[in-house]
């Protein structure tokens, strides 16, 4: 299965696709997690993101979509895979199907922005794995550790006030890619505001799963 999933930053891409990719034994390919892994790196692409990660702006559309690329070139691909956080602008939609790529479904997760708010201030990152848990809804088994051992991190672009702009990058430059994808028949609302349990059940319900 190729799956999409769409939603605002911190309604939970990241959780539900991890829990369907297990089930269904397929990658998950996180463009957040791979640019911050450039960073970290400090290679060329990591360098000229930074700055686009930290205001929260989106980093432009050809850098993306050629990690985009390239990663579904590799064999781990082959059976399936699960987007999260891409595409997020309606040209990388668009170069997605220049790709040739079938999708089966394009999961809508809705949560309300106060929700959102609140939930970015429990968000925490392993710096190592990439690993993410929530203090209050997914906490970490090892407490202030991820389950690899190292410690969590809080990420700097989970600030309230660039958690704020992230919100209406979503609104302008994604949002959009609900009526793309509904005009193909695609789209799967699933209401992503209760307890993380819940959101699972309606995640699988909706992909029939
Ligand atoms: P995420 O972990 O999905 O919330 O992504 C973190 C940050 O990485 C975003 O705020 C953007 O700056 C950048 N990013 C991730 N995916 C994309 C994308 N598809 N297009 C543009 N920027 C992206």
């Amino acid at each position: 299965m190729k799956i999409i999933f769409l939603g605002a930053p911190g309604a939970g891409k990241g959780t539900q696709a991890e829990f369907v990719s297990k089930e269904l034994g397929i990658p998950t390919i996180s463009t957040g997690a791979i640019i911050r892994e450039a960073c970290k790196a400090g290679t060329d692409m990591g360098r000229k993101a930074k700055e686009f990660i930290e205001r929260g702006a989106l980093v432009p559309d050809d850098v993306v979509i050629g990690i985009v690329k390239e990663r579904l070139a590799k064999s781990d691909c082959d059976k399936g895979y699960i987007l999260d956080g891409f595409p997020r602008t309606v040209p990388q939609a668009e170069a997605l199907d220049a790709m040739g790529v079938k999708l089966d479904a394009v999961v809508s997760l809705e949560v309300p922005d106060e929700e959102i708010v609140r939930r970015m201030s429990g968000r925490r990152v392993c710096p190592s794995c990439g690993k993410t848990y929530h203090t209050a809804h997914n906490p970490s088994p090892n407490g202030d550790a991820c389950e690899c051992g190292t410690a969590l991190s809080i990420r700097a672009d989970d600030a309230p006030d660039v958690v704020r702009s992230r919100l209406q990058v979503y609104h302008s430059s994604t949002e959009p890619l609900k009526e793309f994808y509904s005009k193909k028949g695609l789209i799967r609302v699933v209401v992503g505001a209760d307890a993380l349990e819940d959101t699972k059940k309606r995640t699988f319900l909706a992909l029939g799963i």
